[in-house]
């Protein structure tokens, strides 16, 4: 199966790719080898952005267009502005949720390419120094991942509105911490429970 879409509560999660830069281990590709609530979210091949339209419909019948991840959306920077850009044309509102490293993979900040059609950043935060970081997350940046996430979340706040470092309550991290960091940043934070347990 090839799964683009799924609704999710009252929002619509657009899976459009499973690279990341980022390998954690408690990521649903590993742990429930790709699928959530029944859906399949392996991608045989990554779906072109008039495919990923095609599949939205009309998207003002949801709360949000959310570009989440079994995969970092921004690993396709096009295809995301294409997506984005049609979604805000339309009537709809955009999330992008994110491992935070998009600056560093690109090499230079792409952060102004998504002002304007991209309403909430949604920045995924699993670790309260370099090391901690590195060790929960594994990602490819290593140990300079965090204060890339950091940087990035406190430059994405001169182009997206609404800003938001998110942190999962894994057993491991003491998610308050995370919570003065995002404060001290200057964004918004939410916590998220460890789905530990298929059912939950
Ligand atoms: S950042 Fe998200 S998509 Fe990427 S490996 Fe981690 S949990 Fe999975």
């Amino acid at each position: 199966m090839n799964v683009i879409s799924y609704i999710f509560g009252n929002n619509l999660y657009l899976n459009i790719t499973n690279r990341c830069m980022m390998a954690c281990p408690y990521c649903i590709k590993y742990k429930w080898a790709n699928d959530f609530h029944g859906n399949d979210l392996k991608l045989e091949r990554e779906p072109s952005a008039q495919d990923v339209i095609k599949a939205i419909g009309d998207p003002t019948k949801y709360g949000e267009i959310i570009f989440c991840g079994y995969g970092d959306a921004l690993t396709r920077l096009e295809e995301v502005k294409e997506i984005s850009g049609w979604v805000k044309e339309n009537g709809g509102k955009v999330r992008i949720n994110t491992a935070g490293l998009a600056n560093k993979y690109y090499g230079k900040n792409i952060l102004p390419q998504l002002k304007g059609i991209v309403d909430v950043l949604s920045i995924s935060l699993n670790g309260t120094n370099p090391e901690e970081h590195n060790r929960i997350n594994r990602p490819m940046f290593k140990e300079e991942s965090f204060d890339e996430i950091i940087a990035f979340a406190k430059l994405a706040k001169d182009y997206i509105n609404s800003v938001v470092i998110t942190a999962v309550e894994l057993p491991q991290l003491d998610v308050s911490k995370v919570e003065r960091i995002a404060k001290e940043i200057g964004v918004q934070f939410r916590s998220r429970p460890y789905l530990d347990e298929k059912e939950n």
